[in-house]
């Protein structure tokens, strides 16, 4: 949506929309498949030309798990904080103040695109290593079944090897 920040009236608005993911440009992005609709509320809340800007999303997500590989949906709830001020500097700085989900950005523009705020917040949103569950098993190492399912006679002996491990483990065999 679009917000027309000289025409939003003092005090609180309210807004809610759904969005399609392709109208988030989230349609052909790696890592993650986004589930049915981007359900967003938005409040704003203007005091003479400072704006107090929180958006809320609710959407799923589809990712693979990063220990098992198998797919995974999850649900996300996500809420950002952002201090609109009138300024010169067009909407770059981006400051992050004690609370790192808060923002302060200048505005030089009358109207701001909330869409591609909405869709930096899903993608920052999606964790680096995603985990279908937090104690999934994962795979053999040595014979590749998943552990979630199935046993095997290499459980005990041989550890899933998380990839973050996985660099630590290279350079300690580099130093001996
Ligand atoms: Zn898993
Ligand atoms: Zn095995």
């Amino acid at each position: 949506m679009i917000l027309n920040l000289e025409k939003l009236k003092a005090g609180r608005s309210e807004f809610w929309r759904s969005y399609a993911r392709h109208e988030l440009d989230l349609e052909n992005v790696p890592d993650f498949e986004v589930i049915g609709d981007i359900d967003s509320h938005v409040i704003a809340v203007k005091n003479r030309t400072n704006i107090k800007l929180t958006i809320e999303l609710n959407y799923r997500l589809k990712l693979v798990c990063s220990r098992c590989l198998e797919e995974f949906t999850r649900e996300f709830s996500e809420k950002t904080t952002y201090y609109l001020k009138a300024g010169k500097e067009d909407i770059v700085e981006e400051k992050p103040l004690a609370d790192e989900d808060i923002f302060t950005m200048y505005y030089a523009t009358e109207e701001l695109d909330l869409k591609p705020l909405m869709r930096e917040m899903i993608i920052l949103s999606v964790p680096m290593k995603p985990l279908c569950k937090p104690d999934c098993k994962g795979l053999c190492p040595v014979c590749g079944v998943n552990w979630n399912y199935e046993t095997c006679e290499h459980m005990g002996q041989a550890k899933p090897i998380d990839s973050r491990w996985q660099k630590l483990i290279e350079i300690s065999s580099k130093l001996k």
